[in-house]
């Protein structure tokens, strides 16, 4: 991997020099490891599974993230596995009849400057993991955390295995064990009632059904709202794979997270719907279903003495209607790794954890909060309200409660718009002239 930033930012590096023990290796734990360690830091990255990889399919990397991964020398890797889409079409269920549009290429790069790009999780995993390795960090696999100890700074694997650190991060996602250490309860992850049908289909075999070409030819993604569910569709690997989610309540048993479907099963959930659907349906040989989870925002991401902190789904798992879960994971260890390469004495540890928590907490809420509410937005039944919402997607110029959130000019600007360097920049100054720093962003809905 040859890595280069053309980034105006970096980190700096630290006065002191510290030992992270990272619990968990998804998409958050990488960055985060390696954000740290470009921070001066020592890491050790530990993993519960056998392999490092990610399971599902595509994801959405919007430009808060992609800043993030230029700074982390991993952006060009990134960006040569992906698609940049061009637009974001809300399709009507029934007709197929685009009721709005976000143009994503070139609005984004120049009123945001980053990219937004569209790419399968094991590319994106493995472009951080091949830059974590070139970086030297150290990761254990089949290591999985069973005991925090928060006073002496360590954790315990399953195997009896302890790793000694002077902040432990648990980025250990939804079911996370650090967060039941941390907070002392067992009660994180709660189920959505809603699942997710996720599946890739060959674009080849698209390019031979009549009538798909208006998907493929230019890719970008396309949602469709409907009465009790949406289906978002957008593509990967350089163009060669569509990915297709299906969003909707959950029929799975009780106990069980995942399950195999088949696209009947898909047919038969959009049994009325545009026929484009239906024909790309049928071209679907494989489909999982996936039980959504999310989380209530929590008091504290941080011990009350020792230092540790929870970040990523650890934290704030979230439904994945406004596609930031992820980002938002990419987005702490950013700020997490710029407020440490800024420490200048061991005794100001815990106020940078504090800190981190402070900067990061409403705003990861907030996207918690804002994709819970997307659901009753996308999910409407026709209707007076459904009426209500498509007059006002039908509007050229989206103003603010524009119920496509990504095209409603204030929450666009939430979402997108994020600098996690300028808020370490700010909130360290903030901090030296004595106090704590937040985040937060005025006005997000309508009155
Ligand atoms: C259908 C769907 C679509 C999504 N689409 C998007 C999108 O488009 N954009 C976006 O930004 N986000 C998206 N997300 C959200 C995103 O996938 C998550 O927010 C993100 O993967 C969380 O990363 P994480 O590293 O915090 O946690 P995880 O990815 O859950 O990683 C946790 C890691 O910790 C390991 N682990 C667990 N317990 C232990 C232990 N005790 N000891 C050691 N290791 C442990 C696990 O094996 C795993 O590797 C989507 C989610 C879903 C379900």
């Amino acid at each position: 991997m040859t890595s280069s930033s053309s980034s105006k930012y970096s980190f700096q590096k630290p006065k002191v020099e510290l030992t992270f023990v990272i619990v968990g290796a998804g998409l958050g734990g990488v960055s985060a490891a390696i954000a740290l360690t470009l921070a001066g830091h020592k890491v050790k990255l530990l993993e519960a599974a056998p392999e490092l990889g990610e399971v599902g399919a595509g994801i959405q990397i919007p430009p808060p993230s992609t800043k993030i991964l230029d700074v982390l020398g991993c952006l060009d890797a990134v960006d040569a596995v992906s698609i940049h889409p061009e637009n974001i079409y809300i399709h009507r269920y029934s007709t197929g009849e685009v009721i709005s549009k976000q143009n994503l290429v070139p609005y984004v790069k120049e009123k945001y400057n980053g990219m937004y790009l569209h790419i399968h999780r094991a590319d994106y995993h493995q472009c951080l993991v091949e830059r974590a390795k070139e970086l030297d960090v150290e990761i254990f696999l089949n290591s999985r955390v069973d005991t925090v100890d928060f006073e002496n700074g360590s954790v315990t694997t399953s195997q009896g295995v302890t790793h000694f650190g002077d902040v432990i991060v648990g980025y250990d996602g939804v079911k996370s064990r650090t967060r039941e250490q941390l907070t002392g309860k067992s009660d994180g992850a709660y189920n959505t009632g809603d699942l997710a049908y996720r599946a890739l289909i060959d674009v080849e075999d698209m390019k031979k059904v009549p009538g798909l070409e208006k998907y493929w030819e230019k890719p970008s993604i396309h949602f469709w709202w409907g009465p009790t569910l949406h289906i978002v569709l957008y593509f990967l690997q350089g163009g060669k794979t569509c990915n297709i989610v299906g969003l909707c309540p959950d029929t799975l048993p009780n106990n069980v997270l995942r399950q195999e479907a088949n696209h009947d099963e898909l047919l038969q959930v959009c049994k009325d719907w545009d026929q484009d659907l239906h024909k790309i349906f049928n071209l679907i040989d494989d489909v999982g279903k996936w039980r959504l989870q999310d989380s209530r925002e929590l008091k504290t991401w941080v011990h009350n003495s020792g230092n540790a902190i929870i970040l990523g789904d650890a934290s704030h798992s979230t439904l994945p209607y406004l596609a930031s879960g992820a980002s938002q994971a990419v987005e702490d260890g950013a700020v997490l790794a710029g407020l440490f390469s800024k420490i200048e004495s061991r005794d100001q540890i815990h106020e940078i954890l504090k800190m981190t928590e402070s900067l990061r907490k409403w705003r990861s809420s907030q996207v918690v909060q804002g994709s819970a509410n997307c659901r009753n937005i996308y999910h409407l039944h026709d209707g007076e309200e459904q009426q209500i919402r498509d007059s006002k997607l039908y509007d050229k110029t989206p103003k603010l409660g524009c119920p496509n959130r990504f095209a409603d000019p204030v929450f666009q600007d939430f979402l997108w718009g994020y600098n996690a360097f300028e808020e370490v920049e700010r909130a360290w100054t903030e901090y030296k002239n004595g106090k704590m720093p937040t985040y937060t962003y005025p006005n997000l809905y309508e009155e």
